[in-house]
């Protein structure tokens, strides 16, 4: 059977040091390719480009979308100003994210967010989140973990009725990274995991063109030999080839 083509939105990495300091290099961590791999899929890489009119022909080429992780999200994109926890934003990352969700939308082309990526989706809708959420929301747990990037380390619970809940059992350990969340979401989604504090996990697209972003990194985990985060890869790589299933 033929194998699904997934683009992965890449980042802007401004390397420190060295014989070039400031060089700006488009980049994605080897997990995600692993995964992919790993999945049946084959991995294209989508550079951030300066500008984004080609964003349309380069996602006519791919069956799917990946969004990967990545720097903070301008705030300036769902309306607030900088408050002192926001950490490294870069505006052209940003634009491009934004573009190649509306392209994909536009063209039907399934979106799977990770980390940022389940950000930019929430606000590429009209959500916001909290721009960090230790100052902002009291009582919240520990999102960035300091252990092995493969290690779980929060439990989420997740609604049997829905994409992620057809792949994941009820409640499941997932690895954390991420200081910024979803504070409300989308009118056009629906949160479909939280962890037990209130942060939501996953968001799943209501209706239209099939969008889901996870907060946690299950490319971490997969590459690593986790058969249930593999399954996520898996079924999307399936669901960009094959179409959404009937309901
Ligand atoms: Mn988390």
């Amino acid at each position: 059977m033929r194998k699904p083509k997934i683009g992965i939105a890449a980042n802007i990495e401004i390397v420190e040091g060295g014989v070039m300091p400031g060089l700006y290099r488009s980049y994605v961590n080897q997990d995600y390719i692993v995964s992919l791999e790993k999945a049946g899929c084959i991995p294209f890489l989508l550079p951030p480009g300066d500008g984004t009119e080609d964003v349309r022909e380069q996602l006519e080429c791919m069956d799917g979308v990946l969004l990967s992780g990545g720097y903070d999200i301008d705030p300036a994109l769902y309306g607030e100003q900088p408050r002192p926890g926001l950490g490294f934003v870069m505006a052209e990352v940003d634009r491009f994210y934004m573009e190649v969700i509306r392209a994909a939308d536009e063209m039907g082309k399934p979106v799977l967010g990770i980390c940022k990526g389940i950000q930019a989706l929430n606000v590429a809708f009209g959500g916001t989140l909290y721009q960090d959420m230790e100052s902002q929301k009291p009582g919240v747990f520990m999102h960035m973990q300091k252990a092995p990037r493969y290690n779980p380390s929060h439990e989420i619970t997740v609604e049997p009725d829905s994409f992620i809940g057809s792949i994941l059992p009820q409640r499941i350990m997932v690895n954390s990274f991420h200081h910024q969340g979803i504070r409300e979401a989308a009118e056009e989604f629906r949160v479909t995991a939280s962890a037990a504090d209130g942060i939501p996990e996953c968001i799943e697209k209501k209706s239209g063109t099939f969008m889901c972003g996870v907060q946690w990194h299950p490319e971490m985990m997969a590459a690593f030999g986790n058969g249930q985060m593999l399954e996520i890869f898996r079924r999307f790589g399936e669901l960009c080839r094959d179409g959404r299933p009937e309901k």
